[in-house]
């Protein structure tokens, strides 16, 4: 028969998946004679067949009754026993911990009898059985019945008036008992249940559906916690932390979480239960001064704490009770931290001999990395924070406020930095989004349109600010204490941690950044990040190109430890003044005409490449030729109608209004480019063929390597192939021959257009566009938003590459390409190259190399690093 149920002794922290966070951790304390009250967990499996068939599994409540007795045995008390009452807390605990989203009852098992055999247990105190008693119903009021917590909150208020909580007497805490039980009736029309084991069950009912309260599921979507888990839920004898001031509540981390030092951070409680610590109902005391007041718990939580450390090898957080001068530990977890810290953190343990390097560049991410190399705000700096709303995109943004997108591009265009202040934006904010240095929303959560607009761009966004009254028509908004910005107000947006500052903060370069771009590490974070880094490198499997179009952007790639180039566009070496170059081109009317035009372009070509050539100094350079529509090049179709309808029009001007009509295309992204450009106008791959040999020949140590875009099939390769081969040949220069593969023809054809290709080169953005059937530009800002609220995606395919489907592609592609051609040398030149987990399914599909964008070199020099290490567990959260 099915077992759902777990006693503390039997679990241990490798079964969270089962167990929850909570339990597992509870077991493994447990297990490491701590002292853990002693109760038992109720797996997620249960709660699964519970949320599915809307009834608990057979046989379950026949196994907690006997885990209840077997906690009645060993306590020497019943639930609820009316001289001498065992009481027990019913806790919500999922495999992640999603803090305060789902629910706890305390004091379970108390009632008009069992409230005064717990006084008489803590020595005739009636004051606190009647503060216990207060507490469950006002709890399990709240949790179970349903009912608003603040009719609880509201009589307790009228009762204390300005007093604290533990003013309260006996006799007025027994009063707020019969209010409490009156708020039970009028709301739910019964009676608060007496029944200890009634209470208990509807208690463990109320944890299971707590997994699918509106909060818990807009949680798990910000934070990509799959809907399906469940929680487990843990039935816990009580230890009380309210019986007086020789007991208390504490919660507190083994180091700092903010910088990683060791020492003794958490906070105190006298004469407190559950959450007070954290409510803040009244002013808590630093763990310091517990060693004033109770030396001997004290001394015992600081000698937990360093076992606890030791045991699970990482900074832990916790929490406890003291009763009457006895400890109790309540929680344990492998606690939250910075970014900052973790990497120093994880150093720090290296050198303590607690873990190795190896395990030290597996506990920090190439998210946190990406974080500590965003730009910030001075720490020093003096600021006044208005609001804080959602740490929607990380970065530091300064500039003045507006309130339209129209406004945002009009300030932009004269050279000012603008903040976009929108309640929310929509896809008609577009242009302003792109205009403006960060967005700030005042609705709207992590998976809004700003917030998911913004990350795709890379700009700064705090969303879901509430307490900004954001008038957009008066184009101003107000913020707490009357504090009013209107239009061409400075002020200054925090992205990392979602605060939102009057006037402008200065902004500090990150040292990270400045340590990638060559200066010595120095300060502690930075020597931490260092070591990390050299090792991911050691490790890797994986290397690591950059997508880079300019010598500059070569040259800092190198800088961030690039080994090549995956990506150069060609494309913008079009732009400028030598469009009127590919203007010509298009309006050739003759060979004669058209190869004018291409043997224009060759020159400037060759000292492009020549120059990218000098940036990698020996490294590859895969250099893709020209890809998009060739009307993206000519004049806009709107300006020259105008331009012909006056009388200054030339007949170039006719002729190129002629052309780009002739060219227009309903869907570009599908139409003439790549390959098909190549292949369509005879001389345009030759010219930049032959500039990129001649540029080889020229600098010593030149490693180019041309790349086909677009090929759907081997024919259209191999036609290119063939012409380039003999112009390499002419130059005498030697060059791989590699095509892109982005179109999903090509991916299930690899084995083909590995016979005519050296080299594979995914280009995901296309892919995924192509098998998705999205036009990116169109669905991302139009509806994408939407779908992540549906949960259509957990995150946009354009972020992170979808294993199921493109991934599919990619993985029959190398399978196929490397069974035709097995030195075959792969890799990806998509914006996913430097995506975290798209680089872990880089390296487990076999690829040799990822190419991104220079500032994310060090992300992916990390996660190929991380990716080699966890080989088989994906599990990267
Ligand atoms: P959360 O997941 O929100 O932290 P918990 O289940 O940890 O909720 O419980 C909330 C509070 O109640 C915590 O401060 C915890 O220490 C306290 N608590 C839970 N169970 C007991 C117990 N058996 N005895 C005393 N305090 C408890
Ligand atoms: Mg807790
Ligand atoms: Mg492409």
């Amino acid at each position: 028969m099915a077992k759902y149920v777990y006693d503390f002794t039997e679990g241990n922290r490798n079964l969270k998946d089962l167990l929850g966070g909570k339990g597992a951790n509870l077991a493994e304390m447990t297990n490491l004679g701590l002292p853990v009250p002693p109760g038992f967990t109720i797996t997620t499996d249960a709660c699964r067949h519970y949320l599915a068939e809307g009834d608990q599994p057979d046989g379950l409540e026949q196994e907690v009754a006997g885990h209840l007795d077997a906690l009645e045995a060993a306590m020497g008390r019943k639930l609820g026993q009316a001289d001498d009452p065992l009481l027990v807390s019913v806790r919500s605990g999922a495999k992640f911990s999603m803090p305060g989203m789902m629910e706890t009852v305390l004091n379970i098992g108390l009632n008009d009898e069992s409230v005064h055999g717990l006084a008489k247990q803590a020595g005739g105190n009636e004051r606190f059985a009647w503060d216990s008693y207060r507490r469950l119903i006002q709890m399990f009021g709240k949790t179970v019945l349903g009912i608003d917590g603040d009719l609880f909150e509201e009589a307790l208020d009228r009762l204390k008036g300005r007093r604290l909580d533990t003013d309260l007497s006996a006799g007025e805490l027994q009063r707020l008992v019969e209010t409490f039980k009156g708020i039970v009736r009028d709301q739910t029309g019964t009676d608060f249940p007496a029944d200890p084991r009634e209470q208990m069950r509807l208690a463990i009912l109320a944890v299971f559906d707590s997994w699918n309260a509106p909060r818990a599921i807009l949680y798990r979507r910000q934070e990509r916690i799959p809907a399906d888990l469940g929680t487990a839920v843990n039935v816990v004898a009580m230890v009380f932390g309210n019986v007086g001031n020789d007991s208390g509540t504490g919660v507190a981390f083994t180091r700092d979480p903010g910088s990683g030092h060791q020492g003794i951070y958490g906070d105190y409680l006298q004469n407190a239960q559950g959450e007070d610590v954290v409510a803040g109902i009244r002013n808590t005391i630093p763990l310091e001064e517990l060693e004033n007041i109770d030396k001997r718990s004290y001394d015992e939580l600081l000698q937990i704490m360093e076992t606890l450390e030791n045991h699970y090898k990482d900074l832990c957080d916790i929490e406890f009770t003291i009763e009457r001068g006895k400890l109790w530990m309540l929680q344990t977890r492998v606690g939250k931290r910075t970014a900052a810290a973790a990497f120093r953190i994880a150093t720090q343990l290296v050198d303590q001999g607690l873990i190795t390097l190896d395990e030290a560049v597996t506990r920090v991410t190439g998210d946190q990395l990406a974080q500590l190399m965003f730009p910030r705000f001075d720490a020093a700096a003096e600021k006044k924070k208005i609001a804080k709303g959602m740490n929607a995109s990380p970065g530091a943004a300064v500039g003045k406020a507006v309130f339209s997108s129209a406004r945002a591009v009009e300030l932009a265009e004269r050279g000012e930095d603008v903040i976009l202040v929108r309640r929310e934006t929509n896809p008609d904010d577009l242009a302003g989004m792109i205009a403006a240095k960060g967005i700030l929303t005042s609705r709207g959560g992590k998976t809004s349109h700003a917030a998911v607009v913004a990350r795709g761009m890379g700009k700064t966004c705090v969303c879901g600010a509430e307490e900004l009254e954001v008038a957009t028509g008066e184009r101003r908004f107000t913020a707490p204490g009357g504090v009013v910005v209107s239009e061409g107000d400075v002020i200054s947006i925090d992205g990392t941690s979602g605060e939102v500052y009057l006037g402008e903060v200065p902004v500090v370069a990150s040292e990270v950044v400045e340590y990638f771009e060559g200066a010595e590490p120095d300060d502690e974070l930075v020597k931490a990040v260092d070591r990390i880094m050299r090792h991911a490198d050691e490790v890797r499997r994986l290397g690591v190109r950059a997508n880079a179009d300019t010598p500059e952007d070569a040259a800092r790639a190198r800088r961030f430890g690039a080994r090549g180039i995956g990506l150069c566009r060609t494309e913008h070496m079009f732009l400028g003044e030598r469009r009127q170059l590919v203007e010509d081109l298009v309006l050739a009317a003759t060979d004669e005409e058209r190869r004018q035009a291409l043997d224009a372009l060759e020159p400037l070509q060759k000292s492009d490449f020549a120059a990218i050539f000098r940036a990698m100094d020996g490294n590859p350079v895969t250099i893709r030729l020209i890809d998009p529509p060739l009307h993206e090049f000519l004049p806009d179709i709107v300006e020259l109608s105008v331009r012909v309808a006056t009388e200054e029009a030339t007949d170039k001007d006719r002729k190129l209004l002629a052309a780009v009509k002739r060219l227009h295309e309903q869907n570009p992204m599908l139409g003439l480019r790549g390959v098909r450009l190549g292949l369509v106008i005879p001389g345009l791959f030759d010219m930049q063929v032959r500039a990129i040999a001649e540029a080889a020949k020229e600098v010593p140590g030149a490693r180019p390597e041309i790349m086909i875009p677009l090929v759907a099939t081997v024919q259209e390769l191999e036609a290119v192939r063939e012409e380039s081969a003999r112009i390499l040949t002419e130059v005498g220069v030697e060059a791989l021959i590699g095509t892109m593969i982005e179109v999903p023809r090509a991916a299930l054809t690899a084995g083909q257009i590995a016979e005519a290709a050296e080299f594979f080169s995914f280009g995901t953005n296309d892919l995924t566009q192509m098998a998705w059937g999205f036009s990116r530009d169109d669905v991302e800002a139009a509806f994408f938003s939407q779908y992540l609220d549906l949960g259509i995606f957990g995150v946009s395919p354009f972020e992170s590459l979808d294993r199921d489907g493109v991934g599919r592609l990619v993985a029959i592609a190398v399978r196929e390409g490397r069974a035709a051609r097995p030195d075959l040398h792969i890799g990806i030149c998509g914006e996913h190259g430097g995506d975290p987990d798209s680089v872990h399914f880089c390296h487990e599909v076999g690829m040799d190399y990822v190419s991104c964008s220079p500032f994310r070199i060090p992300v992916a020099r990390l996660e190929a690093g991380r990716a080699a290490l966890t080989e088989t567990d994906s599990d990267t959260r």
